[in-house]
């Protein structure tokens, strides 16, 4: 299961306790185990298909996450350097990122947005849908001047590769190099993360009031665990957006 997200990343399912398959009985099976987890405590198993529905949405509705801890999912994303700064904040996973010393790749690809959206007026952390691509004036106390937002944005991270790779030329180390790059850059982890934690994720990160490239992923990694868990994503359809 492969999505791509914005305009060069993707989200890549690459792993799960049983093998990454599309195939509908393996995906209901991580429902199910959740299911005999949580009722390992008195010696009970699978019951019917509308008990264990039930039993979910008992385990959601009181929180009681450690059976969804039996779950563990593995992705690949290519991400910008700023959303993965986000994605790093959800400490209940396990991350490995490609390694700007030991790699150039980190200067390859750039996120350009489709849109670049105005600074928040109610909400201070965020945008409104209002697009500035087509901006062309900037007013500052003294004066008027003019630029387009677009080739401002690209020019100065064009600059950038171009300084790193000068840097890399006369021999400066990658690791020191990698300093001119802005967070706009892409870059790569795997991310092992397990259900009760993944949910967490969904439930902040699909949410308006996450900023939207960080909800393109999530919607991504939402789509993926649609297919993966399929009960327990119709029950917590209602807390998520
Ligand atoms: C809209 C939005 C805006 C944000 N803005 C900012 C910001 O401006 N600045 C900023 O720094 N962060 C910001 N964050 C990040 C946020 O504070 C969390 O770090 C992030 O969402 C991860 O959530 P989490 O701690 O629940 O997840 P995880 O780290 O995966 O933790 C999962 C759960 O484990 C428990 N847990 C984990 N670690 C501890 C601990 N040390 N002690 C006790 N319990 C623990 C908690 O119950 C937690 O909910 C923002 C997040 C969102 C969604």
């Amino acid at each position: 299961m492969n999505y791509p997200v914005l305009d060069k990343g993707y989200v890549k399912l690459i792993g799960t306790m049983q093998s990454a398959s599309d195939d509908e009985q393996c995906a209901k099976a991580f429902d199910d185990m959740v299911v005999e987890a949580a009722r390992v405590s008195y010696g009970g198993g699978l019951k019917s298909p509308e008990q264990n529905k039930k039993l979910l949405a008992y385990l959601i509705e009181h929180e009681h996450g450690t059976p969804f801890e039996m779950v563990t999912f593995k992705f690949e994303l290519k991400l910008p350097i700023y959303v993965m700064r986000e994605l790093l904040r959800h400490r209940w996973s396990s991350f490995n990122e490609i390694s700007g010393r030991y790699t150039e790749e980190i200067a390859t690809d750039y996120y350009v947005p489709e849109s670049f959206r105005a600074q928040g007026t109610k909400n201070k952390q965020g945008s409104t849908n209002e697009d500035l691509s087509l901006c062309n004036i900037i007013h500052t106390d003294d004066m008027v001047s003019y630029m387009n937002v677009v080739t401002e944005y690209k020019a100065a991270l064009n600059m950038q590769r171009n300084s790193y790779n000068n840097l890399i030329r006369t021999g400066v180390a990658k690791e020191l190099a990698r300093g001119v790059l802005g967070t706009a850059f892409y870059t790569k982890c795997v991310w092992s993360v397990n259900a009760r934690a993944l949910i967490n994720f969904l439930i902040l990160r699909c949410d308006e009031h996450a900023q939207w490239e960080m909800r393109q992923y999530a919607f991504a990694v939402l789509e993926i665990f649609k297919t993966l868990m399929p009960n327990t994503y119709n029950i917590l359809q209602k807390h998520l957006i």
